[in-house]
């Protein structure tokens, strides 16, 4: 089968490689679509993700094959390769690890992933696609969970004003799921023009360009003067943390999403004497997996706008795609179609 290895130096090469089979308790999965997530175009720009892995976690297929003792499966079933619930001793290291360093430990230990045809999973790691979901939506489970994790950990509550940096897939789902949690008023701030438009489109009351008008100013006219209730920020750039705490109330929050890979400067002074709370959020736990599924199906959440014909690309233009992504870009979403 066909595999997108990483090949150091930030270079992906498209190659062949032995098709998986799977142990007992194990299924193949043919690859249908595999979304390119932030975290792999960062971890490859880094050279954070080491010599010889396939990264790829945000992808969808068909039951091709199961182990002799798999029992919840059958042939052609369609699944998100994750969000399934781990038996005891099974669960992320990140999750489970005490003194868990993602920068240190996250890349290092990868099995063959989604850049590829095909994928070997123990049986519970799968989930199944819900009727009324589409695959194209399914292969973005994992950044709407992302989203929902976060909207979950967080202090909203029914009526906030939330303000949301960065419009990428995940800011464009935190918009979706904090409005689905019951957010009056809600402010984006993203440069892209592009992305702005779809965040216009999946409702937001306020969308800014962070180049033209100030993000603070902007939230302190929405909230006479007062900040947002909540500001989750999706960028991770140099500056956006401190930007979002500097656009929270007086005891409101910050939560930061994105991972960003460089240490940040924060001017704490300017807004520590307001008691803000700054929270992290990290991934998606499987209940948050069901419940993305659920807004899914039920219209909370909408991934179609996010979606155009040329967002689609093959295998072959992964390295060409991962290095056009290695700066700011107005694309909102790439996916893999295998
Ligand atoms: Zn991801």
């Amino acid at each position: 089968m066909k595999a997108a290895v990483y090949k150091g130096n930030s270079r992906l090469a498209v190659e062949e490689v032995p098709t998986p089979s799977p142990a007992a308790s194990e299924v193949l999965i043919k690859v249908k679509y595999s979304a390119i997530c932030g975290t792999d175009v960062h971890a490859v720009m880094y050279n954070a993700a080491p010599v010889g892995v396939v990264l790829g976690h945000e992808y969808c297929g068909t039951i091709a094959e199961i182990g002799c003792d798999v029992t919840r499966w059958k042939l052609g079933d369609r699944v998100i390769g994750g969000g399934g619930s781990p038996p005891p001793g099974k669960g992320k290291p990140w999750s489970t690890q005490p003194r868990f360093n993602y920068r240190t430990e996250g890349m290092t230990q990868r099995r063959l992933s989604g850049y590829a045809e095909f994928i070997v999973l123990e049986e519970w790691q799968p989930v199944a696609i819900p009727d009324g979901v589409p695959d194209e939506s399914a292969a973005v489970c994992e950044p709407c969970s992302v989203a929902v994790k976060a909207v979950r950990t967080s202090n909203l509550r029914l009526g906030d004003t939330v303000a949301i940096l960065g419009a990428g897939p995940i800011g464009l789902f935190a918009i979706q799921a904090a409005r689905a949690a019951g957010a009056l008023q809600i402010m984006v701030s993203e440069p892209s023009e592009t992305r702005r438009a779809a965040a216009e489109a999946l409702g937001a009351d306020l969308v800014i360009d962070p180049n033209r008008t100030n993000p603070i100013s902007a939230i302190e006219d929405m909230t006479d003067g007062l900040g947002a209730h909540v500001v989750f920020d999706c960028a991770g750039l140099k500056n956006t943390l401190d930007q979002a705490a500097s656009m929270a109330r007086r005891g409101g929050q910050a939560v930061l999403i994105a991972v960003p890979w460089e240490p940040l400067p924060v001017a704490a002074a300017d807004w520590m004497a307001r008691e803000i709370n700054i929270q992290t959020t990290f991934g998606a736990a499987p209940e948050d997996w069901r419940t993305s599924l659920k807004l899914m199906q039920t219209g909370s959440v909408r991934v179609e706008s996010m979606l155009k014909e040329s967002d689609f690309v093959a295998l072959e233009e992964i390295d060409a795609v991962f290095r056009s992504l290695f700066k700011p870009t107005d694309r909102l979403q790439v996916i893999v179609k295998l």
